[in-house]
């Protein structure tokens, strides 16, 4: 399946919450989903229907998918991954969309958003440990060093992101200097590290049926 490049906000919508995919228009009043809060289209406004069951637990497998910006194919992988693994299978993949290299460089204030820092590893701005890492869904370990490459320091986009950051918590699993551009991973995260309004069990009954 290819990656949706349309308005990202309709995703939103769709979803009926904030997914934060465009930085600080998300905590903005110039958000949509303040103003028209209902899915996108000609009838979006008309369909009431209360989503149950199936339909919940799909919503809430999309609602993840497009946060951490993730295709189909690659989601099901941590989901059999984590089912395969010691531990609740739910956290353990949540764990693993958060240490995906493009999340952990936009934790750390190398972008405003997921999808802008996938694009900032894409281009080979991030170094792991010293080592140029342009894979968006590398897994960083406990230890990790992550930085911002010197060519790349100077870039707007990544002046700004560090600004806006700053402001913001860094979670706890993670260390961040603004003003180095780099960080480090304290350890690796845990459920209660992650705030973001996703309910993986019900992606886990999806996954599991
Ligand atoms: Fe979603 Fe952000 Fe657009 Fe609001 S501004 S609809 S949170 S992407």
């Amino acid at each position: 399946m290819a990656r949706y490049t349309g308005a990202v906000c309709r995703l939103c919508r769709r979803e009926g919450t904030k997914l934060f995919l465009k930085g600080t228009k998300c905590t903005s009043d110039r958000c949509p989903i303040e103003k028209r809060n209902f899915p996108p289209g000609q009838h979006g406004k008309d369909r009431k229907a209360k989503i149950v069951g199936y339909g919940l637990q799909l919503h809430e497998k999309q609602k993840a998918k497009r946060m951490y910006f993730t295709l189909e194919g690659q989601f099901r992988e941590y989901y059999e991954k984590a089912s395969r693994s010691t531990g609740v299978t739910g956290e353990l993949l949540i764990q693993q969309l958060e240490r995906r290299l493009d999340n952990v460089a936009y934790r750390l204030g190398f972008a405003i958003s997921r999808r802008q820092a996938r694009q900032v590893v894409r281009h080979g701005h991030v170094t792991v440990n010293g080592r140029k890492v342009n894979i968006p869904s590398y897994q960083v370990n406990a230890g990790d060093e992550i930085a911002i490459r010197d060519s790349a320091k100077k870039l707007v986009i990544v002046e700004q992101a560090a600004q806006y950051a700053a402001q913001n918590p860094v979670p706890a699993w993670l260390e961040a200097n603004f003003e180095n551009l780099s960080g480090r991973v304290l350890a690796l995260p845990k459920r209660k590290d992650v705030n973001l309004p996703i309910n993986e069990q019900l992606i886990v009954e999806l996954y599991s049926k």
